[in-house]
């Protein structure tokens, strides 16, 4: 309520000062004193102990170091202690030194974009004089004695004093953050500064591979990171992260050029499928700085979740070199965020280098050569003469230290398991057909993700990269989805061109080939339900069925489903461990695979495919039972529209309630009471089902159809592609208008 108090306050103000509000004099502006403005200005750019360290070890490789050493006591709040063997800081800089915005490493803002160096804004050393007692012990090239000298709010506490030094600067930060109470609470509380230190010694290590970095506890004998200079950067990977993560890692590599010469390039390595951790470790330098970058660590996970079937987050060291001027070094006060130009590009790029890299890794893997021979030996066994025991030439039969790993590729198919099961031998007998072998054998060697190399798989996706589109391609990789345009289309801007792209033809294909890139590496989804096999195939074949109700017919179905569910039951094992859709021993369907993350199929259509596989699959030749258990999982997790109309058109009449009474009290009242006669459950059901697939469709299909659909080039002619209109004749329309 407005009353007119506020018309009297200032009459009142004597009366009732507390409830009203005392329009005030404006408060004088006044300059900050500077100490005040440096302390403020000093816990920007020192946030906690391992930004000190940081700028320390910047400034350190400034100078030329060679060798960088960092002692901390106290997670750095009793102790930072950073020496190097640089060229040292001269005597006459020393009254200066520690002063605000003096450098030696630029004089004029345009020299910002020819920097090589770390530190250009002169406020490191400064800021850790004003929350901090700094000390610096340093020595010059020819110099017979070095000079110490002891800095506070900026300034020398005393004249130089002449000391004996070793070659290079040793900087002391001592009592860090003594006169922020607060924050050095804070710290005191948390134990991981050190953890953070050691991390950021670790990252720095493996990319100026060049420099020795040490790091220990004050008081320790042992280094907590220790590296030596050395030319190879996997070996200070190893030195410093240790051989487990060294040993699975691949190198990346991009580049890209236009008319001026190189304008960007990457190098790296990044772990492969055989790496496992909890969280992703991105070391990313860019222009020799280490930066952050969240949207290209996301952009990184999302290739990784998407490819490889374990939960693993990935390893990546990566050195990406721009054009100095591309690069915006100022945004940050601790330069620990950079901007780029075309950072959306060169992430992409990146991205689908990762992606590219960690499919050709399925060509190249692992093997432990014993189980290998375990294989052959079983094999063998079974029958002397059995031609699986004509080993390839090459293969050794002496016994290989467990230890001892053999990398094979499809180009050098010794060692890799086909190889012992062909060529397909005139004496073996009919009914034992090559798959059941494969399988049996397979089995045997209980790593599921080595079966991937079956040739089978492998020649499939082979095809799928030799039918691809190159236009298409293009299109689909750089697309925008502007939205569905009904319930199948969706319309797609590519250039100055929109498209009607038929989202259902796109999905089935993106799930067919991401089921043979993913082939016995699937994650699992439970159902909640275990589902009778029999029960769902009959329910598909009276679906089918167009004359229901006949009970000659329902007999003949039951039998059909009887004998679909025999079969499915016999080759569980097989879809179990190729294709994860597990069927359990009373003939349940209990568990899919997850063919793209965050998406799960429309169980209404279990049955469409338990119906598919039993009927449309040629079990007996590898390949083609390959390929048609994929084509099946492909249409059943394409997606499709929902079984239930789309209410938001003309599908909405589906939801009046068909009863006679209903009927007649529309009939009656028009269409006013529409709402009442509707079955609201029903139509929610329909509503949150055809909102989750338009969510999926934006949000799941294109996103990985960018990354991974290699679209066949059928496409371009079998209307899953239709061009509608180019913006320029449709601008010229509206230019009309
Ligand atoms: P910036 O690095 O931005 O120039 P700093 O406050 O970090 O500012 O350092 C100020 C100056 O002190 C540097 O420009 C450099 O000349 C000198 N300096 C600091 N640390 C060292 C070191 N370890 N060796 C040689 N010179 C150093
Ligand atoms: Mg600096």
């Amino acid at each position: 309520m407005i009353d007119d108090s506020s018309l009297t306050a200032e009459m009142e103000e004597e009366e009732s000062p507390a409830t009203t509000i005392v329009p005030r004099e404006p408060p004088k502006i006044q300059r900050l004193e500077e100490s005040v403005v440096n302390r403020i200005a000093a816990g920007e750019v020192i946030q906690r102990p391992v930004s000190a360290v940081k700028e320390l070890v910047e400034n350190s490789l400034d100078a030329d170091s060679s060798s960088i050493s960092v002692v901390v006591k106290d997670g750095g709040l009793k102790l930072i202690q950073v020496s190097d063997d640089g060229h040292g800081i001269r005597r006459e800089d020393f009254p200066i030194l520690c002063e605000r915005h003096t450098t030696s490493k630029l004089t004029k803002f345009e020299d910002l974009f020819s920097l090589s160096s770390m530190g250009f804004r002169g406020e490191a050393l400064a800021s850790m004089t004003y929350v901090a007692h700094v000390t610096v012990t340093t020595i010059t090239k020819g110099q017979i004695h070095g000079y110490r000298v002891s800095y506070r709010d900026g300034v020398m506490e005393h004249e130089p004093k002449a000391c004996a030094a070793v070659k290079g600067t040793q900087i002391m930060v001592e009592n860090l953050f003594y006169n922020m109470i607060a924050r050095r609470k804070t710290l005191q509380n948390s134990a991981d500064d050190y953890g953070k230190i050691v991390d950021l010694l670790s990252r720095m290590a493996i990319h100026y591979n060049n420099v020795s970095f040490s790091c220990r506890k004050h008081g320790a004998v042992k280094a907590d990171v220790h590296s030596v200079v050395s030319p190879s950067r996997l070996d200070s990977i190893r030195s410093v992260y240790g051989v487990s993560v060294a040993k699975n890692l691949m190198k990346v590599e991009v580049s890209s050029c236009d008319s001026s010469g190189c304008t960007f390039d990457m190098e790296g390595f990044i772990s492969n499928s055989n790496y496992v951790a909890k969280k992703t470790i991105l070391v990313l330098f860019i222009n020799d700085r280490l930066v952050e970058c969240s949207a290209l660590k996301r952009a990184i996970e999302i290739v990784y979740a998407a490819t490889l079937p374990k939960a693993s987050k990935p390893f990546v060291y990566m050195s990406i070199n721009l054009p100095r001027e591309h690069v915006d070094i100022n945004i940050h006060p601790t330069k620990k965020e950079v901007s780029l130009l075309n950072q959306e590009i060169i992430i992409e790029m990146i991205q689908s280098e990762v992606e590219v890299k960690l499919r050709n890794a399925n060509d190249t893997r692992t093997f432990q050569e014993q189980k290998v021979e375990y294989i052959q030996s079983t094999l063998t066994s079974q029958k002397s003469d059995s031609p699986v025991s004509q080993k390839p030439s090459g293969q050794k039969t002496q016994k290989v230290p467990v230890n001892k790993m053999v990398r094979t590729d499809s180009s050098d198919p010794a060692g890799r398991l086909h190889a012992f099961l062909q060529p397909k031998p005139q004496s073996l007998p009919d009914k034992v057909s090559s798959l059941s072998v494969v399988r049996s054998s397979v089995r045997q060697r209980r790593n599921p993700k080595e079966t991937a190399d079956l040739s089978s798989v492998q020649e499939l996706i082979a095809g799928v990269d030799s039918c691809c589109h190159p236009g298409l391609l293009e299109t689909v990789r750089n697309c925008t989805y502007v939205g569905m345009a009904d319930d199948v289309f969706a319309l797609v801007q590519y250039n100055t061109h929109l498209y009607l792209a038929n989202v259902v033809n796109l999905s089935k294909e993106l799930m067919y080939q991401q089921t043979l890139r993913r082939f016995a590496h699937f994650n699992a989804i439970q159902l909640s339900d275990p589902a009778p096999l029999s029960e769902l195939i009959l329910l598909a074949l009276k679906e089918e069925d167009l004359d229901p109700g006949n009970d000659t017919k329902d007999d003949l179905k039951e039998r059909i489903a009887e004998m679909n569910t025999e079969l499915l039951k016999e080759k569980a094992e097989m879809l179990e461990e190729y294709f994860s859709v597990h069927i359990d021993s009373s003939a349940n369907l209990s568990r899919l695979p997850v063919i793209l993350d965050q998406y799960t199929p429309d169980m209404d259509r279990v049955p469409e495919f338990l119906l598919c596989l039993g009927n449309d699959v040629e079990w007996e030749d590898e390949k083609s039972c390959f390929q048609g258990v994929s084509a099946a999982i492909g249409n059943f997790y394409a997606m499709h529209p929902p079984l239930l109309p789309n209410p938001s058109g003309d599908g909405i009449q589906f939801y009046s309630k068909r009863g006679e009474s209903s009927q007649e009290k529309s009939d009656l009242e028009g269409n006013v009471d529409m709402e009442d006669n509707l079955d609201q459950d029903l139509l929610s059901d329909a509503e949150n089902a055809w909102a989750q697939r338009e969510w999926s469709i934006q949000h799941v299909l294109f996103p990985s159809m960018r990354l991974f659909l290699k679209p066949p080039a059928s496409m371009a002619s079998n209307g899953t592609f239709v061009k509608v209109a180019s913006l320029e004749k449709l601008y010229k329309i509206f230019e009309r208008c």
